[in-house]
């Protein structure tokens, strides 16, 4: 048996092509490229998705964010709530009968959404899960809201909060909330007491059922950190804790200091940490400031190796060097927010690049978010599960059509993009 083998090795190896399919790849797509498409989205909406990154809850819900975006912003095409694809949406989830949101239409679908907020009943967001074939979703909340089932959301709180403790700045009603669930009265009068302060309040959300920790950092500041001795931040604790307010110079040093304090801690609870990587909402963002880039030497760090570093939001518009830094091994990213932004066409050669590069630490997210009463994080998870679907079909059908990948290599990949490389490394799928 062993022997007829052998020979025909030899064989297909003398005939070439005769014996094996093309394995050659080309530029262009073979005339199979429609077919596959509906195949492939067949089959990738039968997968269920882990969601790196939401913000569920209800519109008046103050915990559902950290920071809120100022009233005269300016809002990209799509994300206006004159984008028909939002009504579509509310069909989709709700029946929702009409086709715009002329305020006494809007009405319909707000009046729905506060009474399944009165119900206070968590089978309502499970049930938003369910339609759209969401198995398990991060919840990046200040706190958690009792209407979410924790067995489906999952909770990641921020970590900015710990920033700040000298001075009023909006950071610190998260601040006063952890002191009291910690029962600490005053900050610590000295920086051990401090650090310890930031340590076990990690420690003790993790306990609570936080499976990460947020930085929304890249909109306050940039996204740098040096790397300052101890004794500098000391004195600028010693001098500043029971009043006064440092200067930039030295509030950004203290930060650093802190802020490696947390990545030790991080690495030592195996509790991943989440960065805001891309630009954001409310016009004033840095782009440079928040550029990805500038966390290459804090994630390149060899003493940090134990710590799980998430890119939410994929660095874009610099995806491409966001997705460039996974190539170290505890560096991850998601596709949150471009899932919203971008349209299907868009975010297609976005994952037909970043699947190519490490498909084992790519994931989905959708940064659903509640925009008004009326349009909710609801219509907000079915817009980025569209956009995704639709997008990484595309990108897998065209790498098959293309010759570059086999049909079950493109399977595997949606697998480990919408589900697989999320739950491993949260641990466990439910
Ligand atoms: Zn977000």
């Amino acid at each position: 048996m062993k022997r007829l083998f052998h020979l025909l090795a030899v064989l297909s190896l003398a005939l070439g092509f005769a014996f094996s399919a093309p394995a050659q790849s080309t530029p262009y797509p073979s005339a199979n490229l429609p077919k596959l498409y509906e195949d492939f989205l067949v089959k990738i909406n039968a997968i269920p998705i882990y969601d790196n990154h939401a913000h569920p809850g209800y519109a008046d819900d103050s915990d559902v964010d950290a920071m809120a975006a100022p009233p005269e912003e300016s809002n990209v095409l799509r994300l206006r709530d004159d984008n028909p694809e939002f009504a579509t949406a509310a069909k989709a989830l709700f029946g929702y009968p009409y086709d715009d949101f002329k305020p006494e239409h809007a009405k319909w679908l707000a009046d729905r959404k506060k009474a399944a907020e009165k119900s206070g009943d968590s089978a309502y967001f499970n049930g938003i899960l369910d339609k759209l074939n969401v198995e398990t979703c991060l919840a990046n909340r200040a706190f958690m809201a009792p209407y979410l089932d924790s067995k489906r959301f999952h909770w990641v709180f921020f970590g900015d909060s710990f920033f700040y403790p000298f001075d009023n700045r909006d950071q610190t009603a998260s601040t006063a909330r952890y002191k009291k669930q910690m029962n600490v009265d005053a900050l610590p009068a000295n920086l051990a007491g401090y650090e310890d302060f930031v340590r076990s309040t990690m420690a003790d959300n993790q306990k609570r059922g936080g499976v990460a920790v947020k930085f929304e950092a890249a909109y306050f500041r940039t996204l740098y950190f040096t790397d300052p001795a101890r004794e500098k931040a000391d004195a600028i604790y010693l001098k500043y804790h029971s009043g006064g307010v440092p200067s930039a110079e030295d509030y950004r040093l203290f930060q650093d200091y802190i802020f490696r304090v947390m990545v030790d801690q991080a690495g030592k609870l195996k509790l991943p940490m989440h960065f805001h990587t891309a630009v954001g909402i409310g016009d004033y963002f840095s782009l440079r400031q928040g550029n990805v880039l500038n966390l290459e030497n804090v994630v390149r760090d060899a003493r940090y190796k134990n710590t799980t570093f998430v890119l939410v939001h994929g660095g874009w518009p610099y995806e491409r060097e966001a997705a460039l830094l996974t190539a170290v091994k505890n560096v991850y990213l998601d596709t949150s927010f471009q899932s919203e932004l971008l349209y299907p066409s868009q975010l297609k050669p976005v994952l037909k690049q970043l699947l190519t590069l490490y498909p084992d630490k790519m994931m989905y997210g959708s940064d659903a978010f509640p925009f008004n009463d009326a349009l909710g994080a609801e219509e907000s998870f079915w817009i980025a599960a569209h956009t995704t679907r639709t997008a990484l079909a595309g990108a897998l059908a065209e790498l098959v059509s293309e010759h570059a990948i086999s049909e079950d290599k493109a399977m595997e990949l949606a697998r480990l993009y919408l589900h697989d490389n999320a739950a491993k490394l949260y641990g466990g799928a439910k």
